[in-house]
């Protein structure tokens, strides 16, 4: 079994971890927040994700997870660094990897005997060699180490499964020891019969960017779709099943919304279109995906402003989901932020429900009211606007919503309240690619 730090406790790091020391290894989640160590070390999560309290619960009370704010003793006592740190958007649209530099000099001036340094952020390909000198730099007794590129591909909201039964594991290396020493880290997968991709370091760097830019495209790609079949009378719904049942297209990924959000997608596509420039590549499909989905964005807004009657001053609207997906409460880019916004700048007023992210949306959002319940945060209300697809959402009764409402006004950008139940209950409403369809 190994012993392992990882350096970053927040949605990948706190997974990874833990799910790692569910294995048997000796896990050390180390961060720079005092406050989020403490309020793990107190049995609290800083973050919401299914299933992940109880996986921590089991390991730590096992004595195979634990967590530190002291970052230099963990990176002594381990064999194996992970690093998960944030790399947010930077300046033009580059990754900011200020946190990843950060670690890499408190690594390279802690090292005490051989490591191997694997990094788990999203990382510009070719920062690995980066880090490396970065390391060497503040290494200054030449303690040997590796470096290893190891690129997470969880997907928040269902962390946990993703984790532990991924539909691959890329591991980038130099040479057969590390890769032999992190593929240790994995076996169990292995054991699952899981697919091991070994690279080179830069190849796995791409692969990251490569991935997360194609399903965002895949997204605009439907979005613009959707909005096609707005003006032709065609039905998105019937649409994007037909071409997902291609199995060389697939269902995945195909949902026409509000446009994408959240921690990943929005700034590794800028970060994958800004690295492509440096490089003397433009990569016109991701610049045109990054523009769509800023445009889809704005046009929920539009939509929004058309059914309360073309200005949102005076106008009260419930906002039914704040995180940018369900089962999060992850509020990073989200598409409520644009409609919350735009809404509250033409002298609009907010009412805001999310049955997790509330609390995240406060410290974006402080001033408007928030609800602990979609019914009280509708009473009253000159218009709906469902930005989230919880599944609370998806079974709301719209007969009771209409009871509650001034009128009966609303906006599925998720597309998933019946049109048919609307128009029976007459309501003023418009979504994603389907409201103009004729219903049988
Ligand atoms: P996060 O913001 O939730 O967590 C980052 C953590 O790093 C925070 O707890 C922060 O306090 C800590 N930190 C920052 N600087 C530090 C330092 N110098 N030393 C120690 N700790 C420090 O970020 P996240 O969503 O977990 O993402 C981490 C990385 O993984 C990013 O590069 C992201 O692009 C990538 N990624 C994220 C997801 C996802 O779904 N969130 C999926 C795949 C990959």
């Amino acid at each position: 079994m190994k012993k392992i730090t990882f350096i970053g406790t927040g949605y990948v790091g706190l997974v990874s971890g833990t799910g790692i020391s569910d294995f048997g290894h000796k896990v050390i989640c180390a961060d720079i927040s005092k406050e989020k160590i403490k309020q793990l070390n107190d049995g609290f999560l800083p973050i919401y994700e299914p299933g992940l309290a109880e996986l921590l619960k089991k390991n730590f009370d096992a004595g195979r997870l634990s967590f530190t704010y002291d970052i230099k003793k963990a990176i002594r006592d381990s064999e194996i660094i992970f690093i998960a740190v944030g790399t947010p958007e930077g300046e033009d649209g580059a990754s900011d990897i200020s946190s990843v530099e950060s670690v890499a000099e408190v690594i390279g001036k802690n090292i005490n005997e051989y490591k191997v340094v694997c990094t788990k952020s999203t990382v510009p390909v070719g920062t690995g060699n980066h880090i490396k000198s970065i390391i060497n730099k503040y290494n200054i007794n030449n303690i040997p180490f590796d470096y290893v590129s190891n690129p997470e591909f969880l997907r928040e909201g269902s962390a946990i499964k993703d984790f532990l039964w991924p539909d691959r594991i890329v591991i980038g290396s130099e040479n057969k020891k590390s890769l032999d020493m992190i593929k240790e880290v994995y076996d169990p997968f292995y054991i699952n019969d899981k697919p091991i991709l070994s690279t080179s370091i830069v190849t796995a760097e791409m692969i990251k960017y490569a991935a997360n830019a194609f399903l965002a495209l895949k997204i605009s790609y439907i979005n613009e779709v959707a909005n096609l079949c707005e003006n032709l009378g065609a039905d998105v719904k019937d649409v994007a099943k037909a071409m997902g049942q291609d199995g060389r297209i697939s269902s995945k990924f195909l949902h026409p919304g509000p446009g994408y959000g959240g921690s990943c997608f929005p700034k590794d596509t800028k970060a994958f279109a800004t690295l492509s420039k440096k490089n003397g590549e433009v990569m016109h499909t991701i610049e045109a995906s990054i523009q769509s989905n800023e445009n889809q964005k704005l046009r929920m807004v539009k939509k929004m402003k058309a059914l309360v009657g073309g200005n949102f001053k005076d106008k009260r609207i419930s906002i039914l989901g704040l995180a940018f997906k369900p089962n999060t409460d992850d509020v990073r880019d989200s598409a409520s932020i644009i409609m919350i916004s735009s809404i509250i700048r033409d002298g609009g007023f907010i009412n805001a429900y999310d049955p997790i992210a509330n609390k995240s949306m406060m410290e974006i959002f402080g001033e408007i009211n928030y609800f602990n319940s979609w019914e009280e945060s509708c009473k009253d209300v000159d218009a709906v606007a469902i930005m989230t697809e919880w599944n609370e959402f998806r079974s709301m009764s719209i007969e009771r919503l209409k009871q509650l409402m001034k009128k009966p006004v609303l906006l599925d950008t998720r597309n998933i309240i019946d049109v048919k139940k609307l128009k029976v209950q007459k309501y003023k409403f418009d979504n994603v690619g389907r409201g103009i369809t004729d219903v049988n």
